[in-house]
């Protein structure tokens, strides 16, 4: 009798979130299949809305579609089963992902990008304030924002928490839009007013100093008061609570602190920082479970400070990649070596923008022009994105 010839086992690989690493380690697979493996990508929305081109859609420059990758198409291509539901934890004893749905997900190597969102642990935050992130809630929450001030014609106050590039950047985009509705629609600009809250001294903290006095000058010049020193310690209707100054009326709170990882890994037995991100070694492997990995936002690289911004997540999506392969077969993993500084791009609400690189800024029409174009083409890229040609 003649005996089967063995096949080898397939690798059951999961991919948890199609951040911005993900996407293009998908994309890679989609180039060149993922030998050996067989691919599983759990993600609770079948579309990705691509960072940087959020604050365009707010200031009404882009339609959310124009933003928007569509996550089945980039799995199908890759030749990965999707899984339409949210992680909410791992059994690690048993290398079983637990989903939102009650189903569980078993895996021999198991990657995670889930990116990070404001913090959200400050009183009041959940109740009362519009957080920027997950975007899709966002945009919704200010589209009944925007209608309701717009048609309403009172006064307004409208505060913005966090000082970094996410909050400045939505916060002209949200100043310009609704000026410009406001004023088409026959009101004043007084009946708006702006306040930008800063928890340290300086806005743009992590920023070079040349894109904070630009940005300054234009908050300046827009009548957007900024609140420096200011740490919001408690938001109740109405009104934001800072720390030493107690209450400032504010109607409109949105919320864009600084970057905290998903709650539900403290509980994994993963090996965490002191914020609670993945810590990993430069090969994208958890230093504690080598068979784990995860990239981006959540990510914490040893021996390395990176900002979390997507460009850094973009370039580590080819690590991801190339390591699961090399994992999958059992070869030695190759180290993602960070850049030491990266081209970021602020748009300012008019279809102006700065950019900034080694400490320097430039700004203008031709530097959203430029944005635009990479923002596009980075959507473009991607099976069924065709909403990104312009
Ligand atoms: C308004 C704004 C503008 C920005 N502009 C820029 C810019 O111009 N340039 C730049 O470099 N950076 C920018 N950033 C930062 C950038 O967006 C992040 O650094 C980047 O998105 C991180 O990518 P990521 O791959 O870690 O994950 P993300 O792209 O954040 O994606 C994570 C994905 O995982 C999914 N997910 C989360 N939890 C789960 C779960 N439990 N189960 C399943 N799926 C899950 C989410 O739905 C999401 O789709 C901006 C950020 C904001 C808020």
């Amino acid at each position: 009798m003649k005996t089967q010839p063995q096949l080898p086992e397939l690798k059951r690989v999961v991919l948890i979130g199609a951040g911005h690493a993900h996407l293009i380690a998908m994309r890679d697979f989609s180039l060149r299949f993922l030998e050996g493996a067989q691919l599983t990508v759990i993600t609770h929305h079948s579309y990705a809305l691509y960072s940087g081109m959020v604050p365009g859609i707010i200031a009404g420059h882009y339609s959310p579609d124009e933003a928007r990758i569509d996550v089945g198409a980039v799995a199908k291509a890759a030749g990965a089963s999707l899984c339409l539901t949210e992680a909410i934890g791992i059994d690690l004893a048993n290398n079983r992902v637990i989903c939102r749905d009650c189903s569980s997900v078993s895996f021999d190597l198991l990657s995670i990008n889930t990116g990070s969102s404001p913090s959200s642990d400050v009183p009041g935050v959940p109740e009362h304030a519009i957080s920027i992130k997950p975007f899709e809630v966002f945009l919704t929450r200010f589209e009944t924002v925007r209608r309701t001030i717009i048609e309403s014609g009172t006064s307004v106050r409208i505060g913005m928490v966090g000082a970094g590039a996410a909050g400045v950047e939505l916060l002209l985009a949200i100043h310009h839009r609704l000026t410009r509705e406001a004023a088409l629609a026959g009101q004043g600009k007084p009946r708006l007013q702006f306040v930008l809250f800063s928890a340290t001294s300086e806005i743009l903290p992590s920023h070079p100093p040349a894109l904070r006095r630009r940005i300054k000058r234009l908050l300046d010049e827009r009548g957007i008061e900024v609140c420096t020193d200011c740490y919001v310690e408690a938001v109740k209707p109405g009104a934001v609570y800072i720390a030493g100054q107690g209450r400032r009326a504010v109607d409109v709170i949105f919320w864009a602190i600084q970057a905290a990882p998903p709650a539900w890994l403290r509980d994994t037995g993963l090996a965490l920082d002191d914020k609670g991100f993945i810590r990993v070694w430069p090969t994208l492997e958890s230093v504690s479970h080598p068979h784990i990995f995860a990239a981006g936002d959540v990510a914490s690289i040893e021996n390395h400070d990176l900002p979390r911004s997507g460009v850094y997540a973009v370039r580590q999506g080819s690590f991801v990649a190339a390591n699961l392969r090399r994992a999958a077969l059992g070869n030695p993993l190759t180290a993602y070596k960070p850049q030491r500084d990266a081209l970021y791009l602020v748009s300012t609400g008019d279809r102006h923008a700065i950019g900034t690189r080694n400490g320097f800024a430039l700004g203008g029409g031709w530097v959203w022009k430029l944005k635009d174009w990479i923002d596009r083409r980075y959507v473009r890229q991607f099976p069924g994105s065709d909403v990104g040609r312009g």
